[in-house]
């Protein structure tokens, strides 16, 4: 008699070894600002994505098909974010110098800093493409460096000028909306994603890194995050992001910022279910 393990993304369960993609969990929200909560994601959306299929009519893709491995959660230790970034970027390294691409599921935003950090040591040519409602540009909160709110600007602390490029962007200081745009650090894309296929065209086949802050999509389908805020993007815009991005040359990807239990429904996280399948099978 088989049994039947639901404990990794469905259609993700082939070995480590024949994987060309590793999906792990970062669970930790310990520097959420406003709710926290987005600790209880991978899990959730584990046992949730058996609602879905994994093959995508969109696409015409099936994740069967393809080299996904799902290593599970990293163990974390309480309340110490040094070490929780530090053991994501060990990690990292590990899926590197095995030739595998990480596709991380948060967790908070911060989680996003080591992997990126630790990609662009082997790729100095790699654009960042941060979908989010938020900046996450501050230099600190509330005197704290590393931050989901700091993130972006931790992360250009090290890529530097031209190579981030937001969207989806309704929410930060004025401070950081002028220190991006007026100083030319980052490229801004307010409101929605209209200015991606220009973009993709710049960049060609630079390698890329992806990261998805999901409260990019407006509240009213996806209430269940940290901060959410309205005036967001819907589905089926996220959906034609997505298979925009194919395009690209994408060395990495992470999704963050789902907080299932603001959302009993479970629709917050059938939708994050959803951008995972989509977003695995560009890569
Ligand atoms: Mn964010
Ligand atoms: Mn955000």
């Amino acid at each position: 008699m088989n049994l039947f393990n639901r404990y990794c993304f469905i259609g993700c369960d082939k070995p480590f070894n024949e994987s060309e993609v590793v999906v792990f969990g970062a669970p930790f929200d310990g520097t959420s600002s406003y709710r926290p909560g987005s600790r209880f994601a991978p899990n959730k959306i584990r046992i949730d994505s058996y609602g879905l299929e994994t093959y995508s009519p969109y696409m015409d893709m099936d994740l069967e098909d393809k080299n996904i491995h799902d290593a599970g959660d990293l163990d974390f230790t309480f309340g110490n974010k040094y070490a929780v970034v530090d053991m994501i970027k060990e990690y990292t390294q590990y899926l590197v110098s095995n030739n595998k691409k990480p596709f991380m599921i948060g967790g908070e935003h911060l989680v996003s800093l080591p992997v990126i950090s630790t990609l662009y040591q082997k790729h100095k040519d790699m654009v960042l493409l941060h979908f989010d409602a938020h900046t996450d540009l501050r230099t600190d909160y509330m005197g704290e460096e590393l931050s989901h709110a700091t993130v972006i600007k931790q992360v250009w602390n090290f890529m530097g000028d031209n190579k981030i490029f937001q969207f989806g962007i309704r929410s930060g200081l004025r401070e950081e909306f002028q220190w991006a745009m007026e100083g030319n650090h980052t490229f801004i894309n307010k409101y929605n994603c209209e200015k991606l296929q220009e973009i993709i065209q710049q960049i060609g086949d630079k390698p890329v890194y992806i990261t998805i802050d999901l409260d990019v999509l407006d509240p009213s389908i996806f209430p269940g995050t940290g901060t959410p805020e309205p005036g967001g993007i819907f589905f089926k815009e996220m959906l034609e992001v997505i298979n925009r991005l194919s395009q690209l040359n994408i060395i990495g990807a992470d999704v963050v910022e789902l907080a299932p239990d603001y959302d009993p429904s479970g629709v917050s996280t059938a939708v994050a279910c959803k951008v995972i399948r989509e977003l695995l099978l560009t890569l």
